[in-house]
């Protein structure tokens, strides 16, 4: 910009000179002081980075993927630059979907998808990622602003509709379809729908569109009182869907269709809000990724600070039709889960002994089994010293979901399991 406004202004000079007449000087001069104000601004104006074609480990300044690329050399993550061929779609670019979405987009996920009817207001100030400059504008074409500013390789596609009604129904559905990011991708178009909304409808939608397609997705909240949130990790047949037990009644014991009132004002924290969103997005990475544990369930209490977890499993009499397909071919597919897990099992089991049998071992040093240890005096590693008290329940001890209309959803038992296939083979 700065050197063809540059070129411009020696036009101008040339022209000036090559022309005898010295009325039309004054024009040109006047046109010279216009460039010479577009270079200023033009000297003022932000730096946007070029795009970057293959992701690098070199530890250089310039490297806008050095520290993420480190994941791998720390034994992390096995191969990041895969995060390029991922494609995530979030619905709902509130206080916790934009700031998931910029963090994806600093991650340098492959494609993201954003979905809300919204525009943003000098109301949502009190939150992270938006800037007053960019009041009125949709929250999803400011969302792409600010992204595409950030991180010019991500692929971003920008939805502003609602989803809850017919035809934005349909859109979604066919967006999550839509293959042409990576044609080669079984099943759907996206690897990971994020819910981010804050209304029961929207959840439903969310749940039926990821139902209907088999798609696996995690869903998030914030309390209306912004002091504590969750995240839930959704897979259709496999897990709870949000039809079988949805999460925020779980944890506050209240129906949420009554949560959300017209006219009353919900508080909203950015410190809550982006707690929520750092843990969707660790357990997106690692979902992604493949590296650690992630979450079936995982709460937040901030006034506790307090992060229950649990796992909930499907609801054999949910009021979702597609879940309870999904739950059929799950159930169906257990014979080969099982083989296929057997045989992993077998495989690590074999290479853990040739290791065992290879290793040198010229200290003559024993391993002891850490259970041992803790049974020789009677105690084990989580009793506390003498004096002290656990305030908190342990989170493994977090009770059970228990399942909707008193039926157990426990597979536990084997009179009860075929009790539940009965029920499934009857629908
Ligand atoms: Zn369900």
């Amino acid at each position: 910009m700065e050197a063809e406004l540059k070129e411009m202004f020696e036009d101008l000079q040339s022209l000036k000179r090559s022309l005898h007449d010295p009325s039309i000087h004054a024009s040109i001069v006047k046109l010279q002081l216009h460039v010479e104000h577009l270079t200023g601004l033009a000297k003022s104006a932000p730096v946007r980075r070029t795009k970057v074609k293959d992701m690098s480990a070199e530890v250089v300044d310039s490297n806008p993927y050095s520290r993420l690329m480190a994941l791998q050399r720390m034994g992390i993550v096995q191969n990041y630059e895969r995060i390029r061929e991922f494609s995530v779609a979030i619905v709902g670019i509130g206080g916790v979907g934009s700031v998931a979405a910029e963090m994806l987009t600093r991650c340098g996920i492959g494609r993201l998808l954003l979905y809300d009817y919204d525009k943003v207001e000098l109301a949502n100030m009190n939150r992270l990622f938006f800037r007053p400059d960019q009041v009125g504008m949709t929250k999803t074409d400011a969302a792409v602003q600010t992204l595409s500013e950030i991180n010019p390789d991500v692929v971003l596609e920008s939805y502003t509709m609602n989803i809850t009604t017919v035809q934005g129904f349909e859109t979604f559905m066919s967006s999550l379809k839509n293959k042409s990011f990576r044609p080669s991708k079984p099943a759907s178009g996206v690897d990971l729908v994020l819910s981010c909304v804050d209304n029961y409808e929207a959840r439903m939608a969310v749940n039926q569109a990821c139902n209907e397609l088999n798609q696996t997705w995690m869903e998030s909240g914030v309390s209306e009182d912004a002091v504590s949130g969750h995240i839930q990790l959704l897979i259709p047949g496999e897990t709870a869907c949000f039809a079988c037990a949805p999460p925020l009644v779980v944890a506050s014991g209240v129906d949420e269709r009554t949560l959300k009132r017209e006219g009353v004002c919900a508080a909203s924290l950015p410190t809550t809000m982006g707690v929520v969103a750092g843990l969707l997005v660790q357990n997106t990475l690692k979902f992604l990724l493949k590296f650690g544990d992630v979450s079936p369930y995982l709460g937040y209490n901030s006034l506790k600070d307090y992060f229950p977890t649990m796992e909930m499993r499907p609801n054999p009499q949910c009021s979702n039709a597609a879940c309870l397909e999904r739950q059929k071919e799950y159930i169906l597919a257990k014979p080969a889960r099982d083989a296929a897990a057997k045989a992993k099992m077998e495989a690590e089991t074999l290479s853990a002994e040739e290791e065992a049998l290879h290793a040198d071992n010229e200290w003559n040093i024993s391993i002891v089994d850490d259970s041992e240890l803790e049974t020789v005096d009677g105690t084990t590693s989580d009793a506390l010293p003498e004096g002290l008290t656990r305030e908190l329940p342990e989170a493994d001890e977090f009770p059970k979901f228990p399942a909707l209309g008193g039926t157990s959803t426990s597979v536990d038992d084997i009179d009860d399991l075929r009790r539940q296939l009965d029920a499934l083979n009857a629908c």
